[in-house]
């Protein structure tokens, strides 16, 4: 890439990432510093290359193996409600993909676990966060529906693909009054956010969303 086209590229990215805060603000989202860190991430460096002048879009794109980054709104949704909610100790994310979702949490909280079944993306993710100089990182590939394996207590837990029941070591691993962010497709698709309370869960709010399925086992690169 020529200095031309690199200065041509970073211009406009500005000017697309504006645009989005622009657009997270009228939806709502009002976390003056997650919009600041949404407005200053690349993550145009998060999709596939051949989509990368849609990456400030309202819409999800493809990271590759088939699966795809959440859109924008989605992302900040999910943040927002757990900066409202949960304590900012460990959080666990099921379905790393690109690590954009990873890279929001990471400034936010202590710790964050993340796993991940496809090991080219795990791969791809741990070096890309790694490179950018986040370092309260743990990265798994593995199958999340698993949980974390050395059983520590989680705060929050967020998962990023639509399961089709809920992974019971997931709720397991999390503490009390703790906030649970996942996918359910009934009665349309959508992201909740929950908190355990005792055995029973307070729903905490909702929003229309689209995500690819939670799957079993891994898939080796
Ligand atoms: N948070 C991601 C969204 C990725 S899409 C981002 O910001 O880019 C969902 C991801 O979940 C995919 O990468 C998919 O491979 C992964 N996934 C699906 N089922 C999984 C499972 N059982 N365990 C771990 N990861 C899973």
């Amino acid at each position: 890439m020529s200095l031309h086209d690199l200065n041509w590229l970073i211009t406009h990215s500005e000017s697309r990432s504006s645009r989005m805060i622009h657009q997270l603000r009228e939806h709502g989202i009002s976390h003056e510093e997650l919009l600041a860190l949404m407005g200053s991430v690349p993550r145009h460096d998060f999709v596939e290359p051949a989509f990368s002048h849609l990456a400030y879009s309202a819409t999800p794109l493809p990271i590759g193996r088939n699966q795809t980054i959440s859109q924008p709104l989605t992302v900040a949704r999910m943040t927002e409600w757990l900066l409202s909610h949960s304590r900012l100790g460990r959080v666990l994310e099921v379905g790393t993909g690109s690590g954009y979702q990873t890279r929001i949490l990471s400034h936010f909280f202590n710790k964050v676990h993340t796993v991940e079944r496809q090991e080219s993306l795990y791969l791809l993710a741990k070096q890309r966060l790694s490179s950018m100089g986040v370092n309260n990182v743990e990265y798994l590939f593995g199958d999340g529906q698993a949980g974390w394996p050395n059983k520590v207590e989680m705060d929050a837990v967020i998962i990023t693909a639509m399961a089709s029941k809920i992974p019971l070591a997931l709720t397991n691993c999390l503490k009390q009054q703790g906030i649970l962010i996942m996918p359910i497709d009934h009665p349309s698709p959508q992201i909740g956010c929950w908190r355990k309370e005792g055995d029973r869960w307070k729903c905490l709010g909702t929003e229309s969303a689209y995500f690819v399925p939670l799957l079993e086992g891994m898939e080796y690169a």
